[in-house]
């Protein structure tokens, strides 16, 4: 990952945790989100059920952990938070499906990832709160069925095109989670820096809104940043100055753009003359996972104008041969 991106500490994650929304009302930003969101959960507490499954999907750092968080305390449940990955085998899901509490909230996230014979578990839990536990092996084997606490599945995606139709059609709703908007990111900035108790100015919000990728996570990434250096270097004031020598000292330029992103348009236009090029190639190019490439670079890359996936392959658009100031080869793609 970039300089501007390590991984965060304890108290990073700490700080983190406590600059997240607790109510729909403190949620900036995603309004089409929050309505539909808003009428599942009067509409369950109304009813007094649980509400309907739902399944959001979008990029990291958009918010899917937080409104998760979010439904749980809407609707007074307790939530429990497990992902894809950490279910291994269909025997992991049983054993948090089967400890559920009535009405719990279960936060799955990146559920693409979880292993297939899990994913038929979920989907007879999802229906008919039920999971099939299987005692044995080969042809004495039984399934005996046991029945579980209504719940409400929130699953997350960065890829919902990944999820098997099955799945996907047993989630009541897709909540899309877009990239924010500059004047979104500012409030969110604005909010947070009130919670750190650290003065932030104006223009220096929005220079950092500007530079920090449509994503809520950087914006406050990037604000702590400029915390540390106004308390370290400065006079404790989060000033345009401040901002723009910290994005300056971590490598955020004027577009936001960050070192992966920087490192795939170099690739892509000094080593491929613009592409088209493979995206497992332009991964091993920038030595980064295929995966993180397409969910963490990419759509911010295609979203402003510097990329666009072909049927053949990633190619660089005239504005990323402007932005790095080389002057295309007469051959390049575009
Ligand atoms: P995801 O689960 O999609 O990766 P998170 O929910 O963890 O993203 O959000 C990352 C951080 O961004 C959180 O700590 C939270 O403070 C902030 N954040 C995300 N969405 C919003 C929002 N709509 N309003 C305010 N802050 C937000």
């Amino acid at each position: 990952r970039g300089a501007v991106s390590p991984e965060a500490g304890a108290d990073e994650r700490q700080v983190e945790g406590a600059l997240r929304p607790r109510s729909l009302d403190d949620f900036v930003g995603q309004e089409r989100v929050r309505d539909q969101l808003s009428l599942v959960l009067d509409s369950a507490r109304k009813r007094n059920r649980a509400p309907d499954h739902i399944l959001m999907s979008g990029g990291p750092g958009l918010g899917k952990t937080t409104l998760a968080m979010i439904i749980a305390a809407e609707l007074g449940a307790p939530l429990r938070i497990t992902s894809g990955p950490a279910i291994e085998r269909s025997g992991d899901l049983a054993a948090v499906l089967s400890t559920l509490q009535e009405g719990e909230v279960l936060f799955l996230d990146e559920i693409h990832r979880m292993a297939r014979p899990a994913e038929e578990m979920l989907y007879v839990a999802m229906e008919d709160f039920r999971v099939d536990v299987v005692v044995g092996k080969g042809p004495g084997a039984t399934a005996i069925p046991l029945d579980i606490a209504p719940f409400t599945l929130v699953g997350a995606t960065t890829r919902a095109g990944m999820l098997p139709a099955p799945l996907r059609d047993r989630f009541g709703f897709t909540a899309h989670m877009d990239f924010y908007t500059a004047e979104e990111l500012e409030r969110i900035l604005h909010r947070s820096a009130g919670l750190l108790g650290v003065p932030l100015a104006e223009d220096a919000a929005r220079e950092i809104a500007g530079r920090s990728r449509g994503t809520p996570r950087i914006a406050n990434r990037l604000l702590r940043r400029v915390r540390d250096y106004a308390e370290v270097r400065g006079d404790g004031i989060m000033s345009l100055d401040t901002a723009r020598a910290t994005l300056e000292l971590y490598e955020v330029d004027e577009l936001g753009l960050d070192r992966l992103d920087r490192a795939i348009l170099d690739v892509l236009l000094n080593r491929f003359r613009g592409g088209p090029v493979g995206l497992s190639t332009l991964a091993v190019s920038v030595g980064e996972e295929a995966e993180t490439v397409e969910v963490v670079a990419e759509p911010f890359l295609v979203r402003s104008g510097f990329l666009a996936r072909t049927p053949r392959g990633r190619v660089a658009t005239p504005l990323a041969w402007a932005h790095l100031g080389i002057t295309p080869p007469p051959d390049a793609a575009f």
